[in-house]
């Protein structure tokens, strides 16, 4: 990692229970706090006051494949671009719905090659696999690269970004920088793989590598720790939240950005298709969104690491 003392004495500090606890008790400081100005990035004009707005899928299972159509059309009738994490053995079994949005200008990421989730649908039980944190270095490394070649293959063009599966159990420095590493000789531009702590450690952006960008996911304004998705709010068998928590966290998140936080301010989100194609939740949050059209920006990852310099 770039900078040590984040590493080994703040992250360590902040990744603690207590510290955990504290930010769901004082939700507004660490908001404010993870809205600090990065120094390190140059925003070109027009994009210093923004609220940056990521929108990413983690397209896992069957299902995703069979629903990717829907939410197209939903993105083209709001005007959204998205990126898409596909692991390359669905890809594979399912050319046809993800060349239709790559056509059409959305950006996919290497998500690794074996798959690592499947569907019950009768039940909606998501049962995962292929945690990277429980293969051996080689294994997983091989994975990544299988993915790289993959996505080569299906769409003609290397993928310029990555997402581990299962992210958030591949959280360590030691996991991340053998990560990095792999990623930057294989020319890559940024990974999506970390946890909203790291915001707070590091920047709502960060540079690990001198040519790797790193995009945190956001948290959930009430509790800033934990990943603002569809899976922690819907399917999780041990999840505290139901539906409706899904716009009123979205919606309290985004105030945040409009009235609080200093700009640009990054929104940086992840659903699986299958968890949001036929839910009210979601599209209410996109049009709230979309009523503050004028504050937002929404790239793709790759187009911000193309036009936000570094400054160092
Ligand atoms: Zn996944």
């Amino acid at each position: 990692m770039h900078t040590t003392w984040r590493s080994q004495i703040w992250e360590p500090m902040l990744n603690n229970r207590v510290v955990s606890k504290l930010s769901r008790l004082m939700p507004f400081a660490f908001q404010k706090a993870s809205s600090k100005p990065s120094k390190s990035f140059r925003f070109p004009a027009g994009w210093q006051d923004k609220i940056i707005f990521f929108l990413s899928f983690d397209c896992d299972t069957e299902k995703d494949a069979r629903v990717v159509p829907t939410l197209q059309n939903e993105l083209h009738r709001h005007g959204l671009k998205a990126c898409f994490a596909v692991p390359g053995m669905e890809l594979e079994k399912h050319p046809e719905p993800y060349r239709a949005l790559y056509n059409a200008g959305h950006e996919f990421l290497n998500h690794g090659y074996q798959s690592h989730c499947h569907l019950k649908e009768e039940t909606n039980e998501y049962i995962s696999s292929f945690f990277y944190n429980q293969l051996p270095l080689k294994t997983w490394q091989t994975d990544v690269v299988r993915g790289h070649e993959n996505i080569v293959q299906i769409f003609g063009t290397a993928p310029r970004g990555y997402r581990t599966p299962h992210f958030g159990s591949f959280q360590s420095v030691l996991q991340l920088s053998s990560l990095y590493r792999l990623l930057s000789q294989y020319g890559y531009r940024y990974s999506t793989s970390t946890l909203p702590l790291k915001r707070f450690v590091y920047g709502q952006v960060y540079r690990p590598q001198p040519d790797l960008w790193e995009f945190p996911l956001s948290g959930m304004f009430d509790n800033p720790f934990a990943v603002f998705d569809s899976w922690s709010i819907r399917f999780d068998p041990d999840r505290r939240y139901s539906d409706p928590d899904y716009f009123r966290i979205f919606q309290q998140n985004l105030d945040f950005a409009l009235h609080h936080a200093r700009r640009p301010y990054i929104l940086n989100y992840y659903v699986d298709p299958s968890q949001v194609f036929d839910f009210d939740g979601f599209y209410q949050s996109l049009e709230y969104l979309l009523q503050h059209r004028d504050a937002l920006m929404n790239p793709t990852y790759s187009e911000f690491t193309e036009k936000v310099m570094p400054s160092t």
